[in-house]
């Protein structure tokens, strides 16, 4: 299994000669299994429209039967959906995955005056499958659960499990200042990497963000240790924050933590 990030700001796009390093997309992930050449993709961020040309380009390559699971329906997580290629192609599939109804969701946010096709454009086979809290989707040998994460409008966290390696990505969401989420904690138990909002510094967030649905590094570093989890990845970036400040939260988070990294665009994580 491989995770390529292919956005990783959280809100809205940036761009700009400040934003070079960690890069102006809004969420994405493509996890590349190891069992099956299918596509698996959590959100349709910015990211996905340069996720989808490559696709496009290396169809034969790889199955073209794609899996989109959705975290939720805010913007910035659905944004780059109308120009992901693939679901104008009739030879692709694509079966999206949501605990709301994406199919609306995605009509909805495409309907005029919006956008100047609507979904019925895409003629790549489609499926929407609505997910119920804590059920199993295998694609291949992969397990892929979920659980509902506090954030306005709630979100959703997925784990995949596959061969003996497991990621969880779990962002919108904010901590509950005196606890730790322990559905959340059960959910990461063991894992190899942890994708975990952190948008914040905790500064920031008691300057006025509390309630905004967000979280801190220190969070993510509880969460981690918490959960056992040996490799931790800042994600969900604040689109305030330019490559320096990230820098400088990245370089904060490790003195508390080795293991720790923030997320980048065209970042790619292994499993060993
Ligand atoms: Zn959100």
């Amino acid at each position: 299994m491989q995770v390529v990030f292919w956005g990783t700001r959280g809100s809205i796009p940036v761009s700009g000669p400040k934003y070079v390093e960690f890069g102006g997309n809004t969420p994405c992930l493509q996890i590349k299994l190891s069992s099956t050449t299918d596509t698996m993709i959590i959100d349709s961020g910015s990211g996905i429209r340069e996720l989808g040309l490559q696709l496009a380009r290396t169809a034969d390559l790889h199955s073209r039967a794609i899996h989109l699971f959705l975290t939720h329906a805010h913007w910035d997580h659905i944004q780059g959906f109308p120009f992901f290629v693939p679901s104008y192609i009739p030879s692709f599939s694509l079966d999206i995955y949501c605990t709301k109804d994406a199919k609306a969701i995605l009509e909805n946010q495409m309907r005029t005056p919006f956008f100047p096709v609507t979904l019925d454009a895409m003629f790549a086979k489609r499926g929407f499958h609505l997910l119920k809290s804590d059920e199993v989707v295998e694609i291949g040998e992969a397990k892929i659960r979920n659980i509902p994460l506090p954030h306005p409008q709630e979100s959703t966290a997925f784990r995949i499990d596959e061969r003996g390696h497991s990621v969880v990505f779990a962002t919108d969401t904010e901590h509950s200042p005196d606890h730790i989420n322990e559905t959340l904690r059960e959910l990461c138990q063991g894992a190899d990497v942890l994708i975990y909002d952190a948008q914040y510094t905790t500064e920031e967030y008691r300057a006025g963000k509390q309630g905004w649905g967000h979280s801190t590094f220190m969070e993510a570093i509880k969460l981690a240790r918490a959960a056992g989890v040996e490799r931790l990845i800042l994600y969900s970036h604040d689109p305030a924050h330019d490559d320096e400040t990230l820098k400088a939260i990245e370089a904060a988070a490790q003195r508390e933590m080795p293991n720790v990294i923030a997320a980048r665009d065209g970042m790619v994580v292994e499993f060993d």
